[in-house]
């Protein structure tokens, strides 16, 4: 199977192109989780949670448990102890963006929460951790609240290009074309000054692939017209 979008090869159980985060045709899946584009946590997600799996599995002996398996999936949770309350909650972002880009939406709505509670303790969230939960509230199917934390980073930060993605997502799930469309227009016209703002969260190695892919996808929505089939 390949990726209708990008023509990336994938797996027969993907519903999300791991390269462009295209949704796949698949017959029976509908609603939200048909349209959202998990490509936009990052790639970097897939060098981490390789890590992760390294370090399950070397020192799975010694390392207490610090969260029950969740059903459904056998990966192991990360060792949380010895990390920052940043850090644990970047962790559990990545973790429930790697399960929703494999389906796992068991394994998604068990973690969910704890990530959410991740950042809710966190004392100030920046534009970054923002998008971390807005794309966190899409994977549980929450658009407003994901609406909601565009707006909130629209008031320190104008013209942030995290506002447009998640606004465009949001709308999609809620069918909202117009406004979808309107989002695209926005990165696109905000792109340029943005990027050579050089924010930390634009960089290689945070969230410039998934940029990249948006950048890709609003251009796309900005040719093909109102009418597409998500
Ligand atoms: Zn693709
Ligand atoms: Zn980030």
């Amino acid at each position: 199977m390949t990726c209708h979008a990008c023509g990336a090869q994938l797996s027969s159980t993907a519903r999300f192109c791991h390269k462009c985060g295209a949704a796949v045709a698949t017959a029976g899946v509908t609603g939200w989780r048909a349209g959202l584009p998990w490509g936009l946590a990052g790639a970097a997600l897939g060098a981490l949670v390789t890590v992760l799996a390294m370090r399950g599995a070397g020192a799975r002996s010694q390392e207490p448990e610090t969260v029950a398996p969740a059903p459904g999936s056998r990966l192991q949770a990360p060792d949380i102890s010895q990390m920052s309350p940043e850090e644990r909650a970047n962790r559990l972002f990545n973790r429930v963006m790697m399960l929703a880009e494999s389906g796992k939406q068991d394994s998604v709505e068990f973690f969910l929460p704890m990530a959410l509670g991740a950042y809710a303790q966190l004392p100030t969230l920046d534009a970054d951790a923002r998008y971390h939960v807005g794309m966190l509230q899409l994977a549980g199917g929450d658009a407003k609240g994901a609406l909601a934390q565009a707006d909130t980073i629209r008031q320190s930060i104008p013209t942030h290009l995290f506002i447009y993605v998640l606004r465009a997502h949001a709308y999609q799930v809620l069918g909202n074309l117009a406004e979808e469309r309107r989002a695209y227009d926005d990165f696109l016209r905000n792109e340029p000054a943005e990027l050579a703002r050089k924010r930390p969260e634009y960089a290689q190695g945070a969230h410039l692939d998934a940029l990249t892919n948006f950048h890709s996808e609003a251009e796309r929505q900005g040719r093909s017209g109102p009418g597409r089939n998500p």
